[in-house]
């Protein structure tokens, strides 16, 4: 769940949780304020809604009222006003009825009222008047109704509702509910803030420990987060910035492994040939060619190692080159089946004297245009096919080159069936001094730099390498370069 709807969510219900709590709390307290005001005033009635209060009395004054209309006599009638006045103290209530300016019933409702004078005056309230018409007190409600006796004589039934205890338990109920909301709303509050900073908090001193150890230097851990949410996604970012710091340092190591290996390999490389060259040049100043055929034989052994350490020294110089991307490419379009056709022409015969049948098959019809810097691209090839003929265990060797299309790419595959690479070395064939005789004899010649560089360059063309190989039966090597787009052949 994203953070984002976690905070929508727990605002809904910071809203949502204290309203029902609140509902659920007043209808309980409505309740038992309702039997609370039953038990301390038992002879008041019980009613469970405003409605019901509001309903009986208004029927009880209707009836006061239509009597008052058709037998206003009844009102000077003792034992009547006694009957409603029973029925009127169950609403907690009393009445006054007032002739004239004489008061001729309710002594019982002068505890509420002092003064007489208090009271209206005839008609000053309009006949029908609403039963929640007015207060004369905090503690008192009046409710008038005016009307005539038989002899024309004013008359006027005051009905004083004492709401004071109702009043009061009311006002401990809203105290008692305000107070739950506040305790409500608190607790709500407190536990959704809680639970919410919770839940971003914690991720995100795991992901301040994870910063800290990675600022100490220490890559080897997982920041492992599981969040779905904003923080899991900040803490992927983070595991994987972690990884590549981890591998671009590995690789640093690595280089640094290289450069050492490369040191001691040139080392190696360089003191073969010169320890033999010593040699010889010793032999001759000692005397031992004595002969003209053995001095021959000293001069062309030096010559060798001369030209060994020659062509060691020009790889090197090129690799270095190509390692600090100095080599400039002379890129121009080329037709690369015809630019096969007369490769082959030219290397066919120095192929045939060491029993190489060389053989070029074009799969990409006729659109083999591609870029190229023509000295280099010779380089490469020249190179993997030396090696097929190093590397040939038959007695005929065979050479394929194919070609083949590949989106915006051009394939080429120089295919050998020579004494193929072991499956767990051919990923190392194309690494700078990588030879798979592990004797490093001298036999095959070579460097060990050949298919780096051709690795190299290819890689400067956009292009990739990589290798094939079945034991015993021969050797793929292939490599891309771009498809010409202009079409034009500089
Ligand atoms: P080298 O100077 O040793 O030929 P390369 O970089 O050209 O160096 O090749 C690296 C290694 O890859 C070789 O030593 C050899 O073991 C292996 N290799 C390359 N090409 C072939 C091939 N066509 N057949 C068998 N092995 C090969």
């Amino acid at each position: 769940m994203s953070i984002r709807f976690r905070l929508l969510l727990s605002y809904i219900a910071l809203l949502l949780v204290p309203i029902i709590l609140t509902i659920i709390v007043g209808v309980f307290a409505g309740f038992y304020y309702i039997e609370d005001v039953h038990r301390n005033y038992p002879g008041i009635e019980k009613v469970h809604t405003m409605k019901q209060a509001v309903t009986k009395t208004e029927v009880l004054f209707s009836d006061i009222k239509k009597i008052s209309l058709r037998n206003p006599e009844k009102f000077l009638e003792e034992e009547f006003l006694n009957d409603v006045e029973e029925k009127l103290l169950t609403f907690n209530a009393a009445f006054i009825v007032r002739k004239g300016d004489q008061i001729t019933y309710g002594r019982s409702v002068f505890e509420y009222i002092s003064e007489t004078e208090e009271l209206p005056q005839f008609g000053e309230y309009v006949y029908d008047v609403p039963i929640t018409n007015d207060d004369i007190d905090e503690g008192l409600r009046l409710n008038q109704h005016d009307f005539y006796f038989t002899d024309g004589s004013e008359g006027s039934i005051f009905i004083i509702t004492n709401i004071e205890p109702m009043r009061r338990n009311f006002q401990e109920l809203i105290n008692t509910l305000m107070i739950t909301i506040v305790i409500i709303i608190v607790i709500t509050n407190g536990t959704l803030t809680y639970l919410v900073a919770g839940s971003i908090v914690k991720p995100l001193s795991k992901l301040k420990d994870s910063a800290n150890r990675i600022k100490e230097g220490d890559l080897d851990f997982e920041v492992k987060i599981n969040e779905k949410d904003e923080i899991g996604e900040l803490s992927q970012a983070f595991e994987e910035m972690r990884k590549r710091l981890k591998n671009s340092i590995d690789i640093q190591h690595q280089y640094e492994e290289n450069r050492k290996e490369l040191f001691s390999n040139i080392s190696h490389d360089l003191k073969t040939p010169i320890t033999t060259i010593k040699g010889y040049v010793e032999g001759i100043k000692d005397g031992v060619a004595d002969t003209p055929e053995k001095m021959e034989k000293y001069i062309n052994t030096i010559y060798a190692k001369t030209e060994d350490v020659d062509r060691l020294i020009d790889d090197l110089f090129l690799f270095s080159k190509l390692d600090l991307n100095k080599l400039p490419l002379h890129l121009k379009t080329i037709d690369l089946s015809k630019y096969f056709t007369d490769l082959l022409e030219e290397l066919k015969f120095d192929l045939e004297e060491k029993s190489v049948d060389i053989h070029y098959d074009n799969k990409a019809g006729d659109s083999t245009l591609v870029v190229a810097d023509v000295m280099q691209l010779k380089r490469v090839i020249v190179n993997i096919i030396e090696n097929a003929v190093k590397y040939m265990d038959k007695p005929q060797g065979i050479i394929n080159i194919i070609l083949r299309p590949d989106n915006g790419d051009m394939i080429v595959e120089i295919k050998d069936n020579g004494q193929g690479i072991p499956t767990d070395t051919i990923a190392f064939i194309f690494d700078r001094f990588y030879r798979g005789d592990p004797a490093r004899n001298t036999l095959t010649g070579g460097s060990g730099l050949g298919l780096a560089i051709a690795k190299k360059i290819i890689e400067e063309h956009d292009g990739r390498m990589w290798a094939e190989s079945v034991e015993g039966e021969g050797t793929s090597i292939f490599f891309t370069l771009k498809k010409s787009k202009s079409g034009d052949i500089a």
